[in-house]
């Protein structure tokens, strides 16, 4: 265990807030007065400091940088009315922070070095937490192996980092999708389950595919039959079909439990849906949408919390969507939205106090 004191704090000296314009944020390009720094070394994490936030100086052998062995989360902070600061669901994300570690074979990161690192940080950044409407704070925890040796093997040193970036609204208009049928996320027996850096760099060539298309993102499949739907882009996906709500299951290890997917599931369930996490098939989506009963498809993740598809193309298949008719999607953007920031009863306490 790591006692609070551990931390060390060092503060700018001047906050860059006030050059700061909110109205003006592109997602993830500006970063708060702090960041929080950790080393693992000789089997322990040590040398835990909140500080300015600064460039690396990093060794061009860095193992990260070679052979990928580098992780990360996606979290965000939110203010309540009263100006109070709240994380959503950190824990979540902290656990699994820790699967995802596991599966590349790097050390465990102790709750309270993640928790308390989370708390101390975004208390000292706190102003930095935008209280305007569907406006956050982007958490960014990582880690990466920063042994200084090109010899491939798991590194025995690393560095995990959280880093703060204030985000406006994530509007994302309607997407266009096209069903992947060559190139593949996950298999099973892969990593898709973590959240690797690795897979957003994979996914790359074959969604610049689609854009040349003219899509937007593209709906990966299974990498045996390209039949069986896995996620939209770097976000889970639903199908509402009929009253059911139908997500693909977690059980192949293909999928990324998204906190977003999770919290869909309790709030479409609390609208009345029937959920069914399980196999989906591309022909069931297409028997469905030819039957009238493919009422709406939607991404869920925590940058955009909900996007809206308004197309799908599956070969020379096109189904599209009036998504100005849909309910499901936009209502658990608007439920999710309002909890976060105080506008609606927490009731599972998703909620967490910093
Ligand atoms: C991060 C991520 C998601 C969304 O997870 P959330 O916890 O909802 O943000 C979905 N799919 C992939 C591949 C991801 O990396």
């Amino acid at each position: 265990m790591i006692a609070t004191m551990d931390i060390s704090i060092i503060k700018a000296e001047r906050s860059k807030l006030q050059d700061m314009n909110f109205d003006n944020l592109p997602f993830g390009r500006f970063f708060t007065d702090h960041m929080l720094e950790a080393d693992y070394e000789g089997g322990e994490w040590k040398n835990i400091e909140i500080k300015p936030y600064q460039p690396l100086l990093l060794n061009p052998s860095v193992t990260a940088l070679h052979y990928g062995q580098a992780i990360f989360e996606g979290i965000k902070a939110y203010k309540d009315s009263n100006g109070n600061p709240y994380i959503f669901r950190p824990y979540d994300n902290y656990r699994r922070f820790n699967i995802s570690a596991e599966r590349m074979q790097m050390p465990e990161i102790p709750e309270e070095l993640f928790m308390e690192g989370l708390r101390q940080l975004i208390s000292l950044d706190k102003n930095w937490i935008p209280q305007k409407h569907d406006y956050s704070l982007y958490i960014r925890p990582f880690m990466f192996a920063s042994d200084e040796v090109i010899g491939v093997k798991p590194s025995e040193k690393y560095k995990f980092l959280i880093i703060l970036s204030p985000t406006g609204p994530y509007y994302s208009a309607p997407m266009r999708i096209y069903v992947e049928e060559k190139y593949v996320r996950a298999v099973e027996g892969g990593v898709g389950y973590a959240k690797a850096a690795g897979n957003y760099g994979a996914s790359m060539y074959a969604t610049a595919q689609a854009k040349k298309k003219g899509y937007d993102q593209v709906l990966w499949t299974d990498a045996y039959e390209h039949k069986y739907v896995q996620e939209c882009g770097m976000m889970n996906v639903f199908f509402i079909i009929g009253n059911k709500a139908i997500t693909p299951d977690l059980t192949h290890g293909t999928i990324l439990d998204g906190v977003t997917r999770q919290s869909t599931i309790t709030l479409l369930k609390e609208m009345g849906y029937n959920i069914e996490e399980r196999p989906l098939g591309i022909d069931e989506i297409i028997e469905a949408y030819k039957a009238g009963l493919l009422h709406e498809v939607f991404g869920t993740g925590t940058a955009a919390t909900i996007s809206l598809i308004k197309e799908l193309r599956y070969k020379d298949f096109e189904m599209k969507f009036d998504v100005e008719k849909w309910k499901a999607g936009p209502t658990v953007k608007t439920w999710l939205i309002d909890i976060r920031e105080g506008k609606r009863e927490d009731k599972y306490g998703w909620m967490w106090k910093v």
